[in-house]
């Protein structure tokens, strides 16, 4: 365990790492341009791939992403696999049967590949939720490789859902159309909302590889605004450390 779990509103939150590297030369650009705008510091950008387990006090435990998965993974051409989810998940004395719900943010290679190996369900017993936007607009290798597996353990949302008890989903679409962030208590585990600490300083700051990036750049700005005014913590999936406060 890389990172240390916090408690909010009586849910144990434990960031899992599930990879620590630079974005591979075949998608890797210089910062300014990857975040076109952005000014940063500094040139090297070392992506963190964090996970989030979640325990309430009844013991139910929910994975919000399953990061980047093995050797074969669909990641594998641009991210440091194999990732190393279910060791940090082993680490903390679970194993993947264990898990009761995951929550999958989006369905980008380095937040889903994790939930299928060998053509199976990892995470046998445990439903998956995803928003009817991005099952919809799934289509080719994310269709074949991740969804028919998992076919039978979908629970497709729409919009905001209270997906565990005082767990909720909010859709924020724009990374991909249909990006949903966690929220527990005064806690937001943001998936791919925000990429790099520039976006922080300014949300309006474009990414790159956002499927649309008008509307995130929206979304960002108004969902951050609205965590803001309540001084929420977020949980992020590629910043170093793994919360922080808003
Ligand atoms: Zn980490
Ligand atoms: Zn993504």
């Amino acid at each position: 365990m890389k990172h240390s779990p916090i408690t909010v509103s009586g849910v144990e939150v434990t960031p899992l790492c599930d990879a620590v590297g630079p974005m591979g030369p075949a998608i890797r650009l210089p910062l300014a341009e990857m975040f076109p705008g952005s000014d940063p510091a500094d040139d090297q950008w070392v992506l963190h791939f964090h996970c989030y387990l979640l325990r309430d006090g009844a013991g139910r435990l929910t994975l919000v992403d399953t990061g980047i998965g093995g050797e074969d993974s669909p990641a594998a051409g641009w991210a440091p696999v194999p990732g190393v989810l279910t060791d940090e998940l082993a680490a903390v004395g679970v194993t993947p049967a264990d898990i009761g719900t995951v929550v999958l943010t989006h369905l980008h290679s380095d937040h889903a590949s994790g939930a299928v190996t060998g053509g199976r369900p990892v995470f046998e017993n445990a439903r998956h939720v995803l928003q009817r936007a991005e099952v919809d607009s799934a289509s080719g290798a994310v269709s074949d490789l991740l969804l028919t597996p998992l076919k039978d353990q979908l629970h497709v949302v729409e919009g905001q859902a209270e997906i565990a008890p005082g767990i909720h989903v909010q859709h924020t679409p724009g990374h991909t159309p249909g990006h949903q962030i966690a929220r527990v208590g005064d806690l937001a585990i943001t998936g791919d909302l925000v990429l790099h600490p520039v976006q922080l300083a300014d949300p309006g700051i474009h990414y790159v590889y956002d499927d649309d990036q008008e509307t995130a750049a929206r979304t960002r700005t108004e969902v951050l605004a609205a965590l803001r005014a309540e001084r929420a913590t977020i949980a992020t999936a590629h910043f170093s450390e793994p919360f922080m406060r808003l």
